[in-house]
C-alpha cells in the first residue's frame, strides 16, 4: 500500500507536533475528546433529520482505554464515523479555523522557536496534537450507514496509509502508540488512569456525553463467616467502568460557580480562537420562553469574518441535545460576530430548518440576546474604554453597516454604540459624548468627510466651524455619510455637513453682506464661468471659505465624498459629477485679488489663473486632475 503525502501546511503543523518540546502536551486528550463529542452530536443530529437512522441517545459515549504494557491509549466513540474519503481529506489536511490561523502565524514567523510552540496550547490544533505524545497513530473508523470500515495509519510526516479493516459498530477508534519516556519527558503518565481522569476533569468535564474508563479498583474482601478474632481484612482488585466527567454543560451551571477561565477555555476550545473573549454573557431566562445561553463577544475578528464563507449563528440545543450547529435566526446581522450556545427545553427536537425560522420562540430569544448584548457593550464602553476601542476596531464596521441596513430599522438600537473621530481629541467619541460637550449656542452636530481624519481636519469648511468653537466629527469610512443620512439626528440635534451652505445660521446682516459681495464680484464670477465653460455648473462667492482661496461643492445635497464613492462604484458617473460642480471662491484671498487685477491688465494671464484655481479645487477635494502634465506645465509657466 503506497504512502500518501500530507498537504504541505498539514505537514508543517505535524512536524511541530512531533518535535514539540511544549510542556502542555496534555491538551491532546481534550482535542480528541472534543472531536469525539462532535461526532456523537453529528450522529444524534442525523437521527433527528434522517428517518433511516435511529439512535438511542443513552448509548452514545466516549471511552478511554489505556494499556500500560502495550503503551497504547485508545479513544473511542460511537459517533458518525468517517468514510474512506473523509479519513483522507479530514486527516490529511488541516480543517479547523483555529489551526488555519495557527498555520498562518507560524508560516509567517521565520523558522520555529519556543515562542511558536508556546501558542500550541492556545489554538485548537485538533487531531494532529495526538502526535505530541505518540510515535504512531492508528484511526479505525466506520461511517454511519456504511458496511465498510477503514484504517488510517501514520508514524509522522512521511505520510499515511489507508487500508480496509474490520469494525463492528459505527464510530471511530483512535489508537495512540505512546512515546517512550526520556530523561526529561514522562510520557508514561498518559497511560495512567489517574492522569487521564485528572485531564478529563480539567478540560472536558462539561462534555455532555459520558467519557468512560474501565478503572482498576480495590476493595475489601467480604469477611469470611468463620473468621477468627485475629482476622485481618484482605483486599482484591476488580475492574469497573466509571464515568469521568460530570456532563453538566457550562451553561447549566449557576453563573457564580463558573470561573472566568472556564468560560475562556470553553470559548477557545469550541471556537478555535486563541484569545480570551472580550465578554461572556451567561443567561438563564425564565418566563415567556425558558432558555439558557452562553454568548461570547470575541476580542478580535475571526480569520474568515470578512469572507463570504463566514456564517453567523449560535449553536442551538434543546435540553442538552444539539439541534443545530449554526442557527442564524438567533443573531441579528449587526451582531453577526457573536458566538455561543442557546439551550431551550421549549424547542421540539424534530424541528426542520424551515419551521425553525418561523418559531416564535427563537425570535423572542434572539431579541432578548440582542438587548443583553447591547447592554453589555454599553457597559464595556463606559467601564472599559480600552476594551471597547479594540472591540470597535474589530467590529465597528459591522455596527455601522447594521445601522444602515433595512432602511435604518436598527438605528435606535445601534446609535449609542457608534464611535467617530472628531476635532475634540485624538480618541474616537460617541455621539452622546459629543452632545454633552456642545456649547449652549451650538445648534447642530457637525460632520465632515474625507480620506482620513488628518486630511479632514485641514478642510476649509471645517476651519469655519472650528473657529466658532464647535466640534466636528471626522468621517473617513465609506458608509459614514450614508450613516449620517440614516441617523439624521441624535438626541434631538440634527446632523449637519460642514459643507452645507446653511451649516452656520446666518444673521440678516451677514446675509446682506454676502449678497453685496456677490454683486461686487459679478464680473469675476462671470469670467470664471466663461473660462471654464461646461466643466463647472457655476462659480460663486463662498460662504464656507475662511483662509483658503477655492473649494468645490456640488449642486444638490450630494457631498463630494459621496460623489467620490459613487464614482468608485460606477466610473461613468464622473461626467455627471462634473456637470454639478460649483467652484467656490474666497473674495478676500490674495489669489482672488490677483485674478481681478489680471482681468484688467492681461486677459490670457487671468485665464491661466482661473485654470489654476479650478485645478487646485480638484486637488483639495481629492478628485483626479484632468491632465496632471498640463497642470504642472501651467505652474511652471508662472515661474518664468
Ligand atoms: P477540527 O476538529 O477542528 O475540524 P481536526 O484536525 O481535529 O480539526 O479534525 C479534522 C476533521 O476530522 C474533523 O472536522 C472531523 O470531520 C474529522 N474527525 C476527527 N475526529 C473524528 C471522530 N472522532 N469522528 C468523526 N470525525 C472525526
Amino acid at each position: 500500500m503506497a504512502k500518501k503525502q500530507f498537504k504541505t501546511e498539514s505537514k508543517r503543523i505535524l512536524d511541530l507536533m512531533i518535535n514539540s518540546i511544549y510542556t502542555h502536551r496534555e491538551i491532546f486528550l481534550r482535542e480528541l475528546i472534543s472531536n469525539a463529542s462532535d461526532a456523537l452530536d453529528k450522529l444524534a443530529y442525523r437521527a433527528l433529520t434522517d428517518d433511516k437512522v435511529s439512535v438511542n441517545r443513552a448509548d452514545l459515549h466516549i471511552t478511554l482505554t489505556p494499556d500500560a504494557e502495550a503503551r497504547t491509549l485508545i479513544v473511542r466513540d460511537n459517533g458518525i464515523g468517517m468514510t474512506k474519503e473523509e479519513l483522507d481529506t479530514h486527516l490529511g489536511t488541516i480543517a479547523k479555523s483555529g489551526s488555519l490561523q495557527f498555520k498562518k502565524e507560524i508560516t509567517e514567523a521565520q523558522g520555529v522557536d519556543e515562542s511558536d510552540l508556546d501558542i500550541i496550547g492556545q489554538f485548537g490544533v485538533g487531531f494532529y496534537s495526538s502526535f505530541m505524545v505518540s510515535d504512531k497513530v492508528v484511526v479505525r473508523s466506520r461511517a454511519c450507514g456504511s458496511d465498510e470500515a477503514w484504517q488510517w495509519e501514520s508514524s509522522g510526516t512521511d505520510g499515511y496509509t489507508i487500508t480496509p479493516c474490520e469494525k463492528e459498530v459505527f464510530g471511530t477508534e483512535i489508537t495512540m502508540y505512546i512515546k517512550p519516556d526520556t530523561g526529561e519527558d514522562d510520557f508514561s503518565q498518559y497511560l495512567s488512569q489517574e492522569t487521564l481522569e485528572d485531564l478529563v476533569k480539567k478540560y472536558s468535564d462539561y462534555v455532555h456525553f459520558p467519557i468512560e474508563m474501565e478503572k482498576e479498583l480495590t476493595r475489601e474482601k467480604p469477611k469470611p463467616e468463620d473468621a477468627g478474632d485475629d482476622y485481618k481484612p484482605e483486599h482484591e482488585t476488580y475492574r469497573e467502568w466509571v464515568t469521568l466527567n460530570s456532563m453538566v454543560p457550562l451553561w447549566y451551571r449557576p453563573k457564580d460557580e463558573v470561573k472566568e477561565e472556564e468560560y475562556a477555555d470553553f470559548y477557545k476550545e469550541k471556537y478555535g480562537d486563541f484569545e480570551d473573549p472580550l465578554a461572556v454573557i451567561h443567561i438563564a431566562a425564565e418566563g415567556n420562553v425558558e432558555y439558557r445561553a452562553l454568548i461570547f463577544i470575541p476580542a478580535r475578528q475571526p480569520y474568515d469574518f470578512q469572507s463570504r464563507e463566514f456564517e453567523k449563528g449560535l449553536q442551538l440545543y434543546s435540553s442538552g441535545v444539539m439541534v443545530m450547529d449554526r442557527c442564524a435566526e438567533l443573531v441579528p446581522n449587526h451582531f453577526r460576530f457573536l458566538r455561543g450556545v442557546v439551550d431551550s427545553p421549549d424547542l421540539s427536537l424534530n424541528i426542520s430548518r424551515e419551521m425553525l425560522q418561523q418559531t416564535r420562540q427563537l425570535q423572542i430569544i434572539s431579541k432578548n440576546i440582542e438587548k443583553k448584548v447591547k447592554a453589555e457593550l454599553v457597559r464595556i464602553q463606559k467601564e472599559e474604554p480600552e476594551h471597547y476601542k479594540s472591540f470597535w476596531n474589530a467590529f465597528g464596521l459591522s455596527l455601522k453597516l447594521g445601522t444602515l441596513a433595512d432602511y435604518g430599522a436598527h438605528k435606535d438600537l445601534l446609535k449609542d454604540l457608534l464611535l467617530f473621530w472628531s476635532s475634540h481629541s485624538d480618541a474616537q467619541t460617541t455621539l452622546a459624548d459629543y452632545v454633552s460637550r456642545m456649547p449652549e449656542d451650538q445648534k447642530y452636530i457637525y460632520f465632515a468627510s474625507g480620506e482620513s481624519p488628518a486630511k479632514i481636519a485641514k478642510l476649509p469648511q471645517v476651519e469655519r466651524i472650528a473657529d466658532k468653537g464647535y466640534e466636528v466629527l471626522y468621517l473617513s469610512d465609506e458608509p459614514d455619510e450614508f450613516l449620517m443620512q440614516t441617523l439624521r439626528e441624535y438626541d434631538g440635534k440634527t446632523l449637519k455637513s460642514v459643507s452645507d451652505e446653511d451649516a452656520l445660521p446666518e444673521s440678516e446682516e451677514e446675509k446682506q453682506a454676502a449678497e453685496e459681495k456677490t454683486e461686487e464680484n459679478k464680473d469675476v464670477l462671470a469670467f470664471v464661468k466663461e473660462t471654464l465653460g461646461d466643466r463647472i455648473q457655476e462659480a460663486r462667492i463662498s460662504k464656507v471659505l475662511k483662509s483658503g482661496a477655492v473649494c468645490l461643492s456640488l449642486a444638490g445635497s450630494l457631498s463630494i465624498e459621496m460623489a467620490k464613492y459613487f464614482i468608485k462604484m460606477n466610473p461613468e458617473s464622473a461626467d455627471q459629477l462634473r456637470a454639478d460642480q460649483i467652484l467656490e471662491l474666497n473674495p478676500d484671498s490674495e489669489a482672488f485679488a490677483a485674478l481681478r487685477s489680471a482681468m484688467d491688465t492681461d486677459k490670457e494671464r487671468a485665464k491661466t489663473y482661473v485654470e489654476l484655481l479650478y485645478q487646485q479645487a480638484l486637488l483639495i477635494a481629492g478628485l483626479p486632475l484632468e491632465d496632471p502634465v498640463a497642470y504642472a506645465a501651467l505652474v511652471c509657466s508662472l515661474m518664468k
